[in-house]
């Protein structure tokens, strides 16, 4: 099992100003942020990060919010990261998401989520790729 995932704070919780406490959720609930940035996506940026969903209908909507305004990718660090940060931001509808989690608590629909999490390591490597370089990267501490 791989120790890193791919978190982004999405563009609607950057605008609501939701940004640090996101971040916070995530540090008290033992994740290291080994890289972090805040950059406004390109839809050229946006339709490959998201590529897998371009079939679906909805892959419009969310290449259009995820370049809407800025947005900070991170880097976190844990044992089991990726089932462990899905856990922390609970479902994808935050309708349904579990009481406590970020989406629960900052989610304003399916589409405007909040946050991103990596759904395998497969994808994490990839999806830490397309937003870090290796000397953005901590190596250590
Ligand atoms: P993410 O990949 O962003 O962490 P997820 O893995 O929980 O979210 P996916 O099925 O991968 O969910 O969908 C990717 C994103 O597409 C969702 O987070 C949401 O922003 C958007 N999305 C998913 N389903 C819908 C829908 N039915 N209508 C509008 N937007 C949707
Ligand atoms: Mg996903």
């Amino acid at each position: 099992m791989s120790k890193i995932t791919l978190a982004i704070v999405k563009p609607d919780a950057v605008k609501a100003g939701n940004t640090g406490a996101i971040i916070d959720h995530i540090i008290k609930a033992g994740f290291k942020v080994k890289a972090m940035k805040m950059v406004r996506m390109t839809k050229e940026s946006a339709m490959g990060f998201y590529e897998v969903h371009k079939e679906r209908p909805f892959y419009g909507e969310l290449v259009d919010f995820m370049c809407s305004g800025p947005c900070v990718p991170m880097m976190l660090e844990k044992e089991n990261a990726v089932a462990e940060y899905r856990k922390l931001i609970g479902a994808t509808d935050p309708a349904q998401a579990d009481e406590g989690t970020i989406r629960k608590l900052f989610a304003t629909s399916k589409a405007e989520n909040a946050v991103h999490g990596s759904d395998s390591d497969e994808n994490a490597k990839l999806e830490v790729a397309h937003f870090f370089s290796r000397g953005e990267i901590l190596s250590n501490g």
